[in-house]
């Protein structure tokens, strides 16, 4: 006998795997430069050359104490160079001890949501979004209550927030640039959310956490801006990862910050250390604790996104798709040519060999996900079947 829960969400299907094992399965047949696969959020470009040099010169300088445990919320002195970075980026005054390190942004959103929940508690999540929000929710005993998209800018259904917030709101997430819409939330959008939450929190007589969960805070382009929030709202507390900006999905390197500004912050603090102990998420992983604290103030050449993105959206939108002004990250989130999203995505991949993500898995049905991470070469050569898939629809 196992746990029935834990059973479905190791058995069930990943429409991204599928598409993924789709892809290689189809690539031996056709070959692999036939295959356009848009389904995977893997960075395409190398990580910035310091970044290898100083794990070689790590690894060869202390061979055996880079390989042994740190404390369990990380190295003080990797915890205070996050610190110091983040207070030269946005003048601020956080200390080493309101940094919780992790395996990911995935491991630190787990941490926050376990550190937070009490029974009965709720989470606002705002569609489209990363799905694996609704399984760290649930997993932490939380529910999770989703706010329909806002499809014109994907910006916030205010409407629908405010109808959606009740005492037990114990917190609201989100990811600004967005993962799958690419859109960055404006300044105006920002600053109504902290209103209504801090008018909410007084209230209900409690504080209401925004959790900002931000992979692809450094991933922003030309004419927008990624604000910091824990600025614009006192109870943020700021989940993040090296997996994009540094392009080190498969190091596991993230964090939780939890400011000193947040109401009752030691205790919260001490909560998501508590979550990270019964999660066994202590000790994040420690050479790159190190790479990444020494390189945090550099990125990968993120450049080739914003141009992937200006060579797709007017490729695309010139071919007749609605395709949505993204901001940062690296994906686009067009309308499917049918209000069927898994039909049109399953054409797409039968007849044109293009693996888009259907939107449905992200609150967001009539919607596919492109994750544009890729060789513009690639783009260039995927171009001509994004038309055939129009016109198939003409
Ligand atoms: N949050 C969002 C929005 C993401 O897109 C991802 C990964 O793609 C994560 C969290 C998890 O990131 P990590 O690789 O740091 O665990």
């Amino acid at each position: 006998m196992v746990s029935k829960r834990m059973l479905e969400l190791g058995t069930a299907r990943s429409v991204i795997r599928e598409l993924f094992e789709y892809g290689n399965q189809r690539a031996a047949v056709v070959g692999r430069e036939n295959v356009f696969d848009f389904s995977l959020g893997n960075p395409s470009v190398p990580a910035p050359a310091p970044v290898n040099e100083t794990a070689v010169r790590i690894l060869r300088e202390q061979p055996e104490q880079i390989h042994g445990y740190t404390s369990a919320p990380g190295d003080a002195a990797a915890r205070q160079r996050f610190a110091d970075s983040l207070n030269r980026r946005f003048g601020a005054d956080y200390k080493a001890s309101q940094f919780y390190l992790t395996a990911g942004a995935a491991a630190a959103l787990c941490c926050v949501f376990h550190g937070l929940t009490c029974p009965g508690d709720e989470f606002i999540v705002f569609a489209p979004y990363f799905p694996e929000y609704k399984v760290f929710i649930q997993g932490a005993g939380a529910k999770m209550v989703l706010i329909p998209p806002e499809t014109e800018n994907f910006q916030i259904d205010f409407d629908a927030f405010q109808a959606a917030l009740t005492p037990q709101t114990k917190g609201v997430v989100i990811n600004t640039p967005n993962n799958p819409s690419g859109a960055v939330y404006t300044r105006p959008t920002l600053e109504r959310l902290a209103a209504i939450l801090t008018q909410k929190s007084s209230e209900y007589g409690h504080p209401i956490y925004l959790i900002s969960d931000e992979p692809y805070r450094e991933i922003v382009f030309q004419g927008f801006e990624v604000s910091w929030v824990p600025h614009l709202y006192r109870d943020t507390i700021v989940c993040y990862s090296f997996s994009k900006s540094l392009s080190l999905p498969g190091e596991r390197l993230g964090y939780v910050l939890v400011p000193g500004d947040v109401t009752d912050s030691e205790q919260v603090y001490a909560a998501v250390a508590g979550a990270g102990r019964s999660l066994g998420y202590v000790n994040a992983p420690s050479l790159f604790q190190q790479v990444t604290s020494l390189c945090c103030d550099m990125t990968s050449d993120l450049a080739v996104y914003e141009s992937n993105c200006k060579l797709f959206v007017s490729a695309l939108r010139e071919m007749g798709y609605r395709v949505p002004q993204p901001g940062g990250a690296f994906y686009l989130f067009p309308q499917s040519l049918e209000p069927d999203d898994v039909a049109f995505s399953e054409r797409a991949k039968t007849r044109f060999d293009l693996l888009l993500v259907p939107g449905s898995g992200f609150g967001a049905p009539g919607y596919v996900r492109i994750a544009y991470c890729v060789q513009p070469e690639v783009i260039q050569r995927a171009l001509p079947k994004f038309k055939a898939l129009a016109e198939s629809y003409q």
